[in-house]
C-alpha cells in the first residue's frame, strides 16, 4: 500500500521503546510502509518527515508527552499535509489541548488515541490512506469527535524490534559491578486497581489484559538473540495476574535459566503473593520496583494506595526473605504531605537501608494532575486543585506551607546534579541537609559510606 507512515517515540525510560515496535508490527502485518523512529537516540528523520501521510508519535508518559508536542509541531512545519496522531496515556488524557479546541490555529495533533491501541492505528491509516474521515474510525479521537479509550483485547502480534536501534544504545543492567543488556517487554497492559493519582486508572478504568505467554516468550527471545542478559517487564503491575506472572517466567526460565528480569507490583501484591515472589526469585528475578509513595498513611488514604506505612514494613520482610532486592518508588510533593512528612519518610529510608535503592530523582517527585485524573473525581480533593494549565499537561497546585514548594524546588536541582553519579549516599546526604534546614533541625549525623553493596538496578532511574 503506497501509504507511508512513521512511528515516534520521544523517551521511554531508556528502554527500547515497545510503544513503537507493537504497532510497527500491525502495520508491517496490515501491508503499510512503516518507518520507526525513536528521537531518544536517533536523529531528527528529515526525510521520512517529509514523505509521510501519517505521523503516530508515542507519549506514554508525561516527559514523553513534552517532547511529542515538540516533535508534533516540527511535523506540522515540515510536512503540513501529514496527518498527526498522538497515541498513548498522555495523548488521550490532553486530547483537548493537543486537538486545539477552541482554539483558531492548526491543532498539534489531528487525532488522539489510548488504551489497546493497534488495530486502531492500522484503521486509521486505511480510512486516510482511502481519503475518509478519520473521525468515522472507532476509537480514534478528533477535534470534532470524542471516542473512549480502546478498552477490547487485541490480537497482540510480535513486537516488530528488528528497526529499532540496539539494545547497545538502551539503559543496562547494573549488577555486581558489571554492566549487562538489558531488554525490555510487557506481559500484561492496563491495571486492575484504581489508585487515585495515575494516568493509567482513566484509560483502563480497573481493567488489564494478559499478552499471551508465547508472544511475550517470542518477544524476549529476539532481544536474547540481540543480546539482552536481563529483562525488564514493565507490565503497570506484574502480578495484576499471578498466575499469568508465574507462567511467563516459568517460560522464559525454562528457555533462558541465564536471563533474570526484574518486574514492577504494588506492596498489596507482595503481601499477598510471599511464596510467588519466592518462586519468582528461583525464576531469576533479581529485584522488584514497587510505589511505595510515602510513610504516611494520611497521604497513602489520599492516593487510595490499598497499603499502609506498616505495611511497606512488611513488605520488605516478605522481599528479603524471597532475597529480592527493592527499589521503592516515592510521591513525596502532594498538597497533604507536610514537612514533618518528608522528613520521615526520609529517615524511614535511612533507618531501613535503603538509600542506595532510592535513586535521588525520586525523593524529588511532585504530583501530576493531569486533565482526566481520578483525583478530580473526588469532591473533597478538588478544593486542593486549581486549574489546568495545559502547556504544563498538569492542574496547578501550591502547597498549603510555602516551606515545602520550595524545598521541592531544592531537592530536585539536586537530583539533577546527581544524574548518573554512583554515589547515591552524597545526594542523600545533601537531600537531608537542605530538608532539615528548611524544617530549622538539626540534620542526622552523616551516612556510613561503606555501608551496603550497591543494589541491582538500571542505569536509567524510573520517573514519569
Ligand atoms: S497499582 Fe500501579 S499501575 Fe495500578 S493503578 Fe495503582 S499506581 Fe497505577
Amino acid at each position: 500500500m503506497n501509504f507511508p507512515v512513521l512511528l515516534c517515540s520521544c523517551y521511554e525510560l531508556g528502554h527500547q521503546p515497545l510503544s513503537l515496535a507493537w504497532p510497527l508490527a500491525a502495520l508491517q502485518e496490515a501491508g503499510f510502509p512503516v518507518t520507526a523512529v525513536d528521537l531518544s537516540v536517533s536523529p531528527w528523520p528529515e526525510a521520512q518527515v517529509a514523505q509521510a501521510r501519517l505521523v503516530a508519535i508515542s507519549v506514554p508518559m508525561h516527559t514523553a508527552l513534552r517532547l511529542g508536542v515538540e516533535a508534533a509541531r516540527r511535523v506540522r512545519d515540515a510536512n503540513p499535509e501529514a496527518h498527526i496522531c498522538l497515541y498513548g496515556l498522555y495523548a488521550h488524557l490532553n486530547a483537548g489541548f493537543l486537538l486545539g479546541r477552541g482554539k483558531e490555529e492548526t491543532a498539534l495533533a489531528d487525532s488522539v488515541l489510548a488504551g489497546e491501541v493497534e488495530p486502531t492505528l492500522v484503521a486509521l491509516a486505511h480510512a486516510l490512506a482511502q481519503g475518509q474521515d478519520p473521525a468515522t474510525v472507532p476509537g480514534v479521537t478528533t477535534r470534532t469527535q470524542d471516542a473512549a479509550p480502546v478498552r477490547v483485547r487485541p490480537r497482540y502480534p510480535v513486537p516488530a524490534r528488528r528497526p529499532l536501534p540496539p539494545l547497545e544504545r538502551y539503559a543496562r543492567l547494573v549488577v555486581d559491578g558489571t554492566h549487562r543488556l538489558a531488554g525490555y517487554t510487557e506481559s500484561t497492559r492496563g491495571c486492575l486497581h484504581t489508585c487515585r493519582h495515575c494516568p493509567v486508572v482513566p484509560i483502563y478504568r480497573g481493567r488489564f489484559f494478559a499478552v499471551p505467554v508465547e508472544t511475550v516468550l517470542a518477544d524476549i527471545r529476539q532481544q536474547v538473540a540481540a543480546g539482552a542478559q536481563h529483562i525488564t517487564f514493565g507490565d503497570p503491575d506484574f502480578l495484576n495476574g499471578p498466575g499469568h506472572a508465574r507462567r511467563v517466567a516459568q517460560a522464559l526460565h525454562r528457555e533462558f535459566p541465564q536471563i533474570t528480569f526484574d518486574f514492577t507490583t504494588k506492596v498489596e501484591h507482595i503481601l499477598a503473593h510471599p511464596h510467588l515472589l519466592q518462586e519468582l526469585r528461583e525464576l531469576g528475578a533479581l529485584f522488584v520496583v514497587s510505589a511505595f509513595e510515602s510513610t504516611s498513611d494520611a497521604v497513602l488514604a489520599r492516593l487510595h494506595k490499598g497499603h499502609t506505612r506498616a505495611d511497606l514494613e512488611r513488605a520488605l520482610e516478605v522481599l528479603a526473605a524471597a532475597d529480592l532486592a527493592v527499589q521503592p518508588t516515592w510521591l513525596p510533593f502532594t498538597p497533604w504531605t507536610h514537612l514533618d512528612d518528608y522528613l520521615e519518610m526520609l529517615a524511614w529510608i535511612r533507618a531501613h537501608g535503603l538509600v542506595p535503592n532510592v535513586p535521588p530523582v525520586q525523593l524529588s517527585i511532585r504530583l501530576l494532575v493531569p486533565p482526566g485524573s481520578a483525583l478530580l473525581e473526588d469532591p473533597e480533593n478538588r478544593r486542593w486543585f486549581g486549574p489546568l494549565d495545559p502547556v504544563h499537561f498538569t492542574h496547578r497546585w501550591v502547597h498549603p506551607d510555602p516551606r515545602m514548594d520550595t524545598l521541592q524546588q531544592q531537592v530536585a536541582r539536586i537530583a539533577e546534579t546527581a544524574v548518573g553519579q554512583a554515589n547515591p549516599e552524597a545526594a542523600f546526604a545533601q537531600i537531608e541537609a537542605v530538608a532539615y534546614r528548611t524544617a530549622d533541625r538539626p540534620p542526622p549525623p552523616p551516612l556510613s559510606l561503606q555501608a551496603s553493596p550497591e543494589p541491582p538496578r538500571l542505569t536509567e532511574d524510573w520517573f514519569c
